[in-house]
């Protein structure tokens, strides 16, 4: 019998198909898994920016998941924007009764265009119940500032602070530097489960075509997992697949924004 590797995102819908559950959705199958989809919220958002968010009712979001684990189940899964206090907890609540190891999450907070995907209200919800509880996060430098209440400056600071976004060495975590300036981007690994810090180097890739990269590279992450690979090759793997990804869409002209990169 053929076994096919199971990913799971439960995210926000991107209806121009380049950003959230669709990102995610087309990255599983680019990285060799069968995905499956929970949608915690409908997004009227294109490649210019973000009109409005919809939430789906909570019971709906803790119904989808269970529907999909107790089912297909999942070799892991990535979680993305969740919105609300109310659908962090029902997303973990309802996680916490399925034995998955592999929990990725992309602490979305704000889009690139500048909008609001996650309530103020609920970043502590988030960090005190979500990211405890799975086994890497894969915020980019806005996030990271906001989840350690302070500015990053340079490059150089994100090995010492990397740490500090692991909740006392337990969550590892891969904080991506493509908002610094500079033409050498390093993206910075801390394995908490091998207490090694990893730098992820590459060039720069002049782009406008950027929206739905960290969905992309955060559900590259969960795929790899998914498939069996170590952590850090996992995550070595997915800064593989982004590079190709951003590189391959880098020409492309879809929509009149940020446009996507390419599956
Ligand atoms: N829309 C949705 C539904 C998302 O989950 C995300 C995730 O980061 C974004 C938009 C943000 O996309 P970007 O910042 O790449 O434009």
């Amino acid at each position: 019998m053929k076994h096919y590797k199971i990913a799971l995102t439960i995210a926000g819908s991107d209806p121009s198909g380049g950003a959230g559950i669709q990102a995610d959705l087309k990255t599983f199958s680019a990285c060799g898994c069968y995905g499956a989809t929970v949608i915690v919220a409908v997004v009227d958002e294109n490649t210019i920016g973000v009109t409005d968010v919809h939430p789906i009712p909570v019971p709906f979001v803790s119904g989808q998941i269970k529907s999909v684990l107790d089912d297909i189940g999942a070799d892991a899964i990535k979680i993305g924007m969740l919105h609300s206090s109310e659908l962090i907890l029902a997303v973990k609540d309802t996680l916490s009764r399925y034995s998955i190891k592999n929990i990725v999450l992309d602490p979305v907070m704000v889009a690139t265009s500048g909008d609001k995907l996650l309530q103020d209200e609920a970043i502590e919800t988030l960090k005190s119940e979500l990211i405890p509880f799975v086994r890497v996060i894969t915020p980019n430098i806005p996030e990271a500032e906001i989840l350690l209440g302070k500015k990053i400056r340079s490059q150089e600071e994100l090995p010492k602070v990397i740490k500090d976004l692991s909740f006392g060495n337990r969550v590892s975590v891969l904080l991506k530097a493509g908002h610094l300036t500079g033409d050498k981007l390093t993206d910075v690994f801390y394995n908490a489960e091998t207490n090694e810090i990893i730098e992820l180097s590459s060039q720069r890739i002049h782009t406008k075509n950027t929206h739905g990269t960290g969905c992309t590279f955060s559900s590259a992450v969960a795929a790899f997992l998914a498939r069996g690979l170590s952590l850090t090759g996992a995550v070595k793997h997915a800064k593989d697949y982004i590079n190709k990804a951003i590189t391959a869409g880098a020409g492309y002209e879809i929509g009149k924004g940020h446009g996507p990169v390419h599956h």
